[in-house]
């Protein structure tokens, strides 16, 4: 058997809604981009969806949007993909690694307010795999210390906590990359409640113009393709079968798996399982046992192998050797994720959990 970690599913209705928007001529930042933009956000229950050209620029616009730049920090986890990172660096502000919680993986509110200096601007946790930070508790940090709420979604299409969905707390971008829960080709989102946000965050995807040639800002060329919006249109509709098909998976893992331990899940909250990821006990090989169940034909991954701290990128820069997360780094050298994607069999399922079983 070949079990990929990810298969991604594109359908009839996606290839003719594509056809349509190219017999169309509107081609960008088009009506198809401002249905998705309404759509997704409803989706949300957020004010404004303003649609990019991924979930890196999506991120780069968010930082613009308030203003963050040199001189300024922002905290943010070093357990993530390295984008969480560098739209920081784009702006010339400072990022500020914190520890996470083991349990979640997701950014520690405790180990968060330990990072805040004078110079903190902005806290931006990642809902890692999908399922949602500690956003009360990040929100009461931010409005407490005056700082800006951000959040990294690009993982956590739909997921909740109680009847909240992710984006509505602060500013906060997605992804439509391929391998996410939800595909547009390339393509990205940020969702706000903030009139002034989403109107600066239109002019920074259209190079700073509100009026057509009267730059108001420095902004680039960030815009999402109507082909990509259509498809999003399609994938969106498809979205909450598709996560309900990802929780079921999961919790026969969770059920079933022995050796490893499989997520943690917070009261309350909806995990959507962009990955479901698992940690080896103490002691035992990580990497050999990854390595084995792909030998075994099942595509295991692992996210992220080398926090984003100890890349050697920032070893170059200043001020990083000496950073020291000790829950970020055994995570790194225990986690691994395995096959969850929607279209995964019950045969596929039992070899995984029976292979895993096996192997530790
Ligand atoms: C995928 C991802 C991004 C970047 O999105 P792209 O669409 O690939 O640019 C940013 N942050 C996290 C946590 C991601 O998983």
């Amino acid at each position: 058997m070949q079990i990929p970690i990810a298969k991604p599913f594109v359908g009839e209705e996606e290839k003719q809604a594509v056809v349509q928007v190219l017999s169309s001529g509107q081609l960008s930042q088009g009506p198809k981009v401002a249905e998705f933009e309404k759509a997704f956000a409803a989706a949300h229950g957020a004010k404004h969806g303003v649609a990019t050209s991924n979930g890196t620029t999506a991120l780069m616009a968010a930082m613009m949007a308030h203003n963050i730049g040199p001189g300024d920090e922002v905290i943010i986890p070093s357990f993530s993909f390295f984008a969480t990172a560098s739209c920081v660096l784009s702006t010339g502000a400072r990022p500020v690694f914190a520890d996470i919680d083991p349990d979640t993986f997701n950014l520690s509110p405790a180990a968060a307010e330990a990072a805040i200096t004078p110079r903190t601007k902005a806290i931006m946790p990642v809902h890692l795999y999908g399922q949602p930070a500690d956003m009360p508790a990040f929100e009461a940090l931010c409005q407490k210390h005056g700082l800006v709420l951000l959040e990294d979604a690009a993982q956590a299409h739909l997921s909740r906590i109680d009847d909240r969905c992710v984006g509505t707390w602060g500013t906060a971008s997605f992804s439509f990359y391929p391998t996410k829960n939800m595909t547009t080709t390339e393509g990205g989102m940020v969702l706000t409640n903030d009139d002034e946000i989403a109107r600066k965050l239109r002019m920074i995807r259209a190079q700073g113009m509100n009026t057509q040639y009267y730059h108001e800002v420095v902004g680039y060329n960030f815009r999402m393709t109507d082909m990509a919006a259509a498809i999003g249109l399609v994938q969106l509709g498809r979205l909450p079968d598709w996560t309900q098909a990802r929780i079921s998976n999961a919790q026969v893992y969770n059920d079933r798996l022995r050796s490893v331990k499989t997520p943690v899940v917070a009261p309350g909250y909806t995990h959507v399982y962009h990955q479901y990821t698992v940690r080896v006990p103490d002691g035992v090989d990580r990497d050999a046992v990854a390595k084995h169940l792909n030998e075994r034909g099942i595509g295991v991954r692992i996210y992220y192998p080398l926090p984003i701290h100890q890349q050697p990128v920032f070893q170059q820069m200043d001020g990083y050797q000496a950073v020291v997360l000790p829950e970020t780094e055994k995570a790194t050298r225990q986690v691994f994720s395995l096959p969850v994607y929607p279209a995964l069999t019950a045969e596929e399922r039992d070899y995984v959990i029976q292979e895993i079983n096996a192997a530790c």
